[in-house]
Formats: structure tokens, sequence, C-alpha cells
């Protein structure tokens, strides 16, 4: 009993010890696995505010270019004196006139100024009229109320805005100034610059490959039919429209690349006001969509910088994620090796205690311990029970004549014989030498008499070689209060065992 506990004992606290390291093992993982994503999430915001940066800087290049150009070539005496003549004059020669001497003093800086990418120069009147566009100068006179918020909001405020708007004919950033003669506000000037310059700096300066998207229905409102043809659909999603211009310029092939079209295209909500980077977790991809919205004066949404960048961290964060995963499946793999060789050693070790290692019947002891918890069931629920003592006839001669291994061949062979015969509830064993005790719990020593006459009658037509034959004796046994304990039950077994040797052996004395 004392062996049994201290094996029972040992597989548990190895058992604890186990699922702990694996609970621990658990734990090390989710936090990697947590510290993978967090990674993941600080790539990408670090990738929004680089992009926001290298736009912001990319725009503030333009704006204080064009203040430069405003105070010191276009804020003068001759100009505004020109652009005043022009709309206080009443008859249209006129006015025509002071509007070609403008466009023609002006002209070569509008023709330095679009080398780097400006795209216009617009004077406007105090009440919304378009005076003089640089771009298209036949086109005059027409009211950019309501169409032109930037224009609007310096008439009324006469002070400098700067920032993306949509327009009649181009889109793109604005910065429109006040115009004053003699103190007085006379009406604007606007310098602009396209979507095309922000895109062409971030490309060939920063390298860093981007795309325009503008929503159509912003286009279907604003720009003038006859200049809608300078607008493409965007292949991926028929909201967006793309600048010719720029598609021809710099192809935003880079965005069909990708698998993730859906993605990009699900998170190009219009309501979206930030930044934001759209990246596909996978294996082999490394590389995230960077998405800028880009707002106009009234703080409306109305298209998308796209731009894409690889990040090796991606690859890192993956490859030091799957080592750290990759040794705690090993660990992990084996934990498991060692628990089932642990779990299977200790089986060894049980059954090396409780079983006789030649016939690979219970031994002695657990004969002893079994009979002991007969004999308790039979004190407290009156369950009787029987014992069948059998011992190998003449078993000395068959070792002397035919040697001892073989002499174990034949023990082997009589309880490989006997087992089959029994019942599982039964319990059999090897008493000590050539003897052998079957259990037989609920039966009457009549019942275990029929049982040991079966196993004689077996045993006597068992074939072997070499020998033939062999028989044994067996006394039938059943407990009863005299009995007192499992040695005197035995004793008597052996009483009548050895009856039965003096009757002749080969028979069951009961
Ligand atoms: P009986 O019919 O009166 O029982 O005669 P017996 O020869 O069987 O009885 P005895 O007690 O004189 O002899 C038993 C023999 O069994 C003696 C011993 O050497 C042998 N023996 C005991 N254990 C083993 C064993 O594990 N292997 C072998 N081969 N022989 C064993
Ligand atoms: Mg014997
Ligand atoms: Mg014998």
């Amino acid at each position: 009993m004392k062996l049994k506990n201290y094996y029972h004992k040992k597989i548990n606290i190895g058992f604890v010890l186990m699922l702990l390291f694996i609970l621990i093992l658990i734990l090390i993982y989710f936090f990697s696995f947590n510290s993978y994503k967090q990674r993941i999430e600080d790539i990408k915001s670090a990738a929004i505010k680089g992009f926001n940066n290298e736009y912001s800087i990319t725009l503030s290049i333009y704006s204080e270019m064009s203040d430069s150009l405003f105070s010191t070539i276009i804020n003068n005496t001759e100009v505004l004196d020109l652009f005043y003549k022009g709309i206080t004059s009443e008859k249209l020669e006129q006015q025509n006139l002071y509007r070609n001497l403008l466009y023609s003093s002006l002209l070569p800086m509008y023709n330095e100024i679009i080398k780097y990418n400006f795209r216009q120069l617009h004077f406007h009147t105090d009440k919304n009229i378009s005076f003089l566009r640089f771009h298209k100068p036949g086109r005059f006179g027409d009211d950019l109320t309501g169409v032109r918020f930037s224009v609007e909001y310096v008439n009324r405020f006469k002070e400098s805005i700067a920032g993306f708007e949509e327009g009649r004919i181009y889109n793109g950033y604005r910065f429109v100034y006040p115009l004053q003669k003699d103190g007085i506000h006379i009406g604007t000037v606007e310098i602009s610059t396209s979507m095309l310059a922000i895109i062409t700096i971030l490309s060939d300066r920063f390298n860093i490959p981007s795309q325009f998207i503008l929503r159509k229905d912003i286009m279907d409102m604003k720009v003038f039919e006859s200049e809608q043809s300078n607008y493409i659909e965007w292949p991926l999603d028929s909201r967006f429209v793309l600048d010719k211009e720029i598609s021809m310029k710099y192809p935003d092939s880079f965005v069909y690349d990708f698998d993730f079209k859906e993605e990009i295209i699900k998170c190009l909500d219009l309501c979206n006001y930030d930044p934001f980077a759209v990246y596909h977790n996978s294996w082999e991809n490394n590389t995230m969509i960077l998405v800028l919205p880009i707002l106009n004066f009234e703080n409306e949404v109305v298209g998308y910088l796209l731009s894409y960048r690889t990040y090796n961290e991606l690859k890192l964060n993956k490859q030091s994620f799957l080592t750290v995963s990759g040794s705690i499946l090993s660990l992990f793999i084996i934990m498991v090796i060692f628990g089932v060789y642990y779990y299977k050693s200790q089986k060894k070790i049980k059954k090396s205690a409780d079983f006789d290692y030649l016939t690979d019947i219970y031994m002695r002891r657990v004969l002893i311990e079994r009979l002991d918890v007969e004999i308790e069931r039979y004190k407290r629920y009156k369950s009787i029970f029987s014992i069948i003592l059998f011992d190998v006839d003449k078993f000395k001669n068959i070792n002397d004549t035919f040697g001892h291994s073989y002499g174990d061949y034949v023990l082997k062979e009589i309880t490989k014989s006997i087992k089959s015969k029994i019942r599982k509830s039964d319990t059999f064993g090897r008493y000590g030498g050539e003897e052998f005790i079957l259990i037989l719990p609920e039966t009457s020593l009549a019942n275990a008499a029929i049982v040991a006459e079966e196993i004689r009658i077996t045993i006597e037509n068992l074939k072997l070689n070499t020998v033939g034959r062999v028989t044994i004796s067996s006394g039938v046994q059943e407990f009863n209060s005299e009995n007192k304990d499992s040695l005197t039950l035995i004793y008597n077994a052996d009483e009548k065992l050895y009856k039965a040797k003096e009757l002749g052996r080969n028979r069951v004395v009961f």
C-alpha cells in the first residue's frame, strides 16, 4: 500500500509541474503575440506620421514660394494699377486693354513659375468675378460666387488663405491674397499649384510613389463639363477619378499590384478624416498603403493621397515573433514527449512492482492485498468469495529432466492458459515457485470447485512441446468467519491442496 501511494504522489507532482510549465509557455506566447500586434500598430502610426510630415513639408515649399512671389512681384504699384484700371474701366475695349497689359507684364513670371509646377495665376474682382486667368486668358467674366470658397473668403475677410480646393478647371492648392490700392480692397489674386506638383516632389525628392484620387461627385459638381475630360475613372473604385496628367506622369500601378485592393477600397470611407494605413498581414507582405484624406477649405474630404512603403521592421517583427513562437512550440513538444515518457516509465515501474517477471501475473504481495480487500468487503457487506490454490504436479521432475528454462516455459504456458479461462473480476497471481492463487469474488465454494475443475481439465489437455502433458492439483477454500485472515485462508486452501496431492494429484479438493 505504501509503495502505491508513493508512485501516485510522484505522478501528481510531475503532472502539476508540467501543467504549470505549459501555462507559462501559453502566457509567454500570448505576451509575445500581443507585442507583435502592438509593434505592427506602432509601425503603422509611425508610417502615417512620416507620410503626413513629408506631405506637409512639400506643401510648405509651395506656400513659401507663393508668399514670396506675391510680396515681391505681384503686390506692387504697377501691377495693382493695371488691375485696378482694368476692373474699373467702363468700356470693354479699355477693360481688355488693361487685361492684356496685366497679362503681358506678368507672363514672363508665369512662364517661369509653371516650370516649378505652379499652375494658375488668377485675378478676381472684389465681387468674385474672374478677371484674368493666365492658364486660360480668353476665359473671364464668370462669377465664382458659390464655386470658389477661397476667393469669397478673401474678398469678405480681406486676409490671405491657403489650402486645397476643387475648381472649375483644375484642382489644387490655392494661395489666395487680398489686393489693396491706397488702403482699399479691390480684389484678390490666386497663385495655385496642382496635386501633380506635390506628387512630383514626393516621388522625385522623397522617393515615395503616390497618387491622388478625387471624389467623382465633387468633380461632377465643380468642374466645367468641357474640362471633365481631364479626369478618368479610378479603375479600383468608380466613386473616384484620377487627374489624367498625374496618372500619365506617375501611374498608380503600385495600388493595383497589391492583393489587398478590397481592403483599401473598404477603408476609403468618405467620412474618414484621419490619415490611416492599410496593411495586409501575411508572410510575404511587408508593404503598407498609406492614405491621407485631403480636406478642402470647408473641411470636407474631397479625395485621398495614396502612397505605399515597404518596411523592414515588419519583416523583423514577424521573424522575431516566429522565433519566439517556434521556441515555445519546440518546448511544448519536448514537454509532451517528456510527459509521455515520464508517464510510461512510471507505469512501467508500477507494473514491475505489481507483476511477476516470469509469468506477468500478479505477485504474492498483490494477492495478499486483494485478499485483504475481499475480506474487508466480506466483513462489511457479507459478500462471499473463494480462492483456488494450484500447484503443478511433479514439477521438480520437469526441471530435472528438461532443465530449469524448460520449467520456466511450462510455467508461462500454464499461466497463459489459466488467464484465458478466468473472468476480469477474478485475480490471478503467482503465490510462489509453481504455486498459483485465483481469487474469485462473489463465488461460493461449490462454484469455485467447478472453476477449479475446469482449469484442471484445461491444463490436463494443454499440449506442451517436449514434455507433452502436465497436471495440476488444487485446493479450494471459501472465506468464512473461521478463517480470520488471508494467511489462514491460504493455509486452509493449502491443506486441501496437500490432500489432493495425497490422493494422487491431478485433482481438486474442496
Ligand atoms: P509436487 O507434485 O508434490 O508438487 O512435486 P513438485 O516436484 O512439483 O514439488 P516440489 O516442491 O518438490 O518442487 C517444486 C519445484 O519447482 C522446485 C523448484 O526448483 C521449482 N521451481 C520453483 N520456482 C521455479 C521457477 O521459477 N522456474 C523453474 N523452472 N522452476 C521453479
Ligand atoms: Mg509446490
Ligand atoms: Mg508441485
